[in-house]
């Protein structure tokens, strides 16, 4: 399960901007996930409330914002939207798409106390 190695990440994010901006408590986190980042949202949340235990973010509510998949189709010659890393384009049915977005997992923004 690489949603753990992924929430350690960002418990480190947490941990260097609370140094940065001298905060000793975070009550919210908002984590960006792509539809296409590979990354099992129940998974995630397992394993956020795994890795926060003991830290500044223990307890913490964690708020999944997904962001949808997007490719550029070679043979639309456009942008279309795209539901997997391999899938077919929407409007052609073909499989010539390129993937150009959904694919990260960042911190979108954090509620401190
Ligand atoms: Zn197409």
């Amino acid at each position: 399960m690489h949603e753990m190695s992924l929430a350690e990440g960002v418990l480190q994010l947490i941990e260097d901007a609370a140094q940065a901006q001298s905060f000793s408590r975070v009550t919210t986190v908002w984590l960006e996930i792509g539809q296409l980042a590979g990354v099992e949202i129940e998974a995630m949340k397992f394993c956020f409330d795994v890795v926060v235990k003991d830290s500044l973010a223990e307890g913490a509510k964690l708020e999944i914002i997904a962001t949808p998949g997007s490719g550029w189709c070679m043979h639309c010659a456009q942008t279309v939207p795209l539901a997997e890393v391999f899938g077919e384009c929407p409007r052609c049915g073909q499989y010539q798409v390129q993937v150009t977005g959904g694919t990260e997992m960042r911190v979108k923004e954090l509620e401190v106390a």
